[in-house]
């Protein structure tokens, strides 16, 4: 597939139709949904009315996704279309609205194609938590593609569309392009709005962009940043020309900061290799590779797990029954219809998390859990200023294992937490943090490498993993792709 500059210019030179081009991607959607089970929903007719007016536009030539396919994780809200979170209490539920960052793409001539397979309420690293059944990866039908965004990484491998729009509240946006082979890129908290994104961690979440490059990231954050009324925890800091950064060299005397501490036990062997080759690569481009210690990493599951359970058990306090979506019956009173409403509507790990989020919140152990974990994450955030004091980035493996085979995990909570290490600690602290496809394993799985940033750094993060991928592209395809499907 063709990347998002050449895509539009052909369609603004009248070389290619939006139509042609938005209605191959839906071909391909439809056709390998069967085996991906990316997509809950696609819109062939709204995403196909959508390209026809483009097609009419005068203006086609100015608009920076002209024609360009997107596909959206059903947790962003899209007017007219389904939001179900992954959830069967939200499986019914149609917002009125778009959230702000679809409205951007859709000024910017995005057309959503579809709403993508998720864990229930962005809760998962493998798509298992889904209640619409798993999504699969397309290198390896038999595993993961890595959750919670799997849906939206997995279309993006698979060349269904050149970029998809996924969450990201401990790494459900990197842990996923890893694991598929593709870029995930999640900016600095109040970088994107999160109006119409469906709150699971509010002091954690922001949506993130999928790709099959930096550049095409690039062009697509661009459109979808900057401050929004309707989000009071935006910034006001301007968003710089994304796209011109990213070609940008690295300066003379950049430094990549890698903690020796991260690339220790419980990493995998072939992904340590990777990472190590990956140094080597930005050593060989000129770049000063530093040791700076994360003191307070180590704690970074355990606090992301008490804060995002606390978020999640507030957030997830309405959906009740009679708000939202979905509505046991037979519930003789309405205490009884609260109640059989959320046990029918959530599944287990939801479940699971509510309560857990609602015990570390309660009067007797708030001080214990939860205030302590707040300390932690201040602890966590000053450990990261303090390396950015050493170095311009930092390079982590994004996982500790390329993609797992389903039901490895699934009976095993701590285990499935594990996955998250090395990506909670910039939703803790707020940075940005990108995900590149660094080579593959013996048995063929694509293995990821994560940079992660001082906050507004996103345009060195792009020149970063745009030199890299300069010198080392990453060509590989799954197995099932677009054109196998065609
Ligand atoms: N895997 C993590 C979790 O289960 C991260 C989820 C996310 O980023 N949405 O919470």
């Amino acid at each position: 597939m063709e990347s998002i500059p050449n895509l539009t210019s052909s369609i603004a030179r009248g070389e290619q139709t939006a139509r042609a081009n938005v209605e191959s991607s839906i071909k391909a959607a439809e056709n390998l949904n069967k085996s991906l089970n990316a997509f809950l929903q696609i819109d062939r007719e709204g995403a196909l009315q959508r390209a026809d007016e483009i097609d009419k536009s005068p203006s086609k030539d100015t608009l920076p996704l002209a024609g360009i396919p997107i596909a959206i994780k059903d947790n962003i809200c899209v007017r007219g279309m389904q939001a179900s979170c992954g959830s069967r209490i939200l499986g019914p539920y149609h917002p009125p609205y778009n959230a702000t960052a679809i409205e951007r793409l859709i000024k910017a001539g995005g057309v959503i194609i579809g709403k993508t397979n998720c864990d229930e309420f962005a809760m998962g690293s493998s798509n298992e938590n889904s209640a619409f059944g798993p999504v699969k990866n397309p290198w390896d039908l038999t595993r993961v593609p890595g959750g919670s965004s799997g849906g939206s990484a997995a279309a993006v491998a698979a060349g269904l569309v050149p970029a998809a729009l996924g969450s990201d509240t401990g790494g459900s946006v990197r842990q996923p392009a890893a694991l598929c082979g593709v870029i995930g890129f999640k900016p600095t908290y109040g970088r994107i709005s999160r109006y119409g994104l469906v709150a699971f961690g509010s002091s954690l979440d922001q949506i993130g962009v999928f790709a099959r490059t930096t550049g095409d990231a690039a062009a697509v954050l661009q459109v979808i940043s900057g401050r929004d009324s309707h989000d009071a925890t935006t910034a006001d800091v301007p968003v710089p020309n994304y796209i011109g950064e990213t070609e940008k060299n690295l300066e003379k005397g950049f430094r990549l900061g890698v903690s020796r501490a991260l690339l220790g036990e419980g990493l995998d062997e072939e992904v340590r290799a990777a990472i190590e080759k990956a140094i080597e690569t930005y050593r060989d481009l000129g770049v000063e590779i530093v040791d700076i210690e994360l003191p307070h990493a180590k704690y970074a599951i355990a606090v992301y797990y008490i804060i995002a359970t606390a978020e999640a058990s507030s957030n997830l306090a309405r959906y009740d029954g009679v708000r939202y979506g979905f509505r046991a019956e037979d519930a003789p009173g309405l205490r009884d219809m609260y109640r059989k409403t959320r046990n029918e509507g959530f599944g287990a790990e939801v479940k699971r998390r509510i309560m857990l989020g609602t015990y570390v919140l309660s009067a007797g152990y708030y001080d214990a859990y939860y205030l302590k974990a707040q300390k932690v994450r201040a602890l966590l955030r000053q450990d990261f200023a303090n390396a950015f004091k050493r170095c311009d980035l930092i390079l982590t493996p994004t996982t500790p294992t390329p993609a797992f085979r389903f039901g490895e995990k699934v009976d095993d909570p701590l285990a499935m937490y594990l996955n998250d290490i090395y990506t909670v600690t910039a939703n803790l602290s707020g940075v940005p943090g990108i995900s590149v496809p660094c080579g593959l394993s013996s048995e063929g799985l694509p293995i990821g490498l994560q940079l992660l940033g001082p906050y507004w750094s996103e345009s060195t993060l792009f020149r970063a993993a745009h030199a890299y991928e300069t010198v080392n592209p990453f060509t590989a395809r799954p197995r099932i792709n677009a054109d196998s499907a065609a």
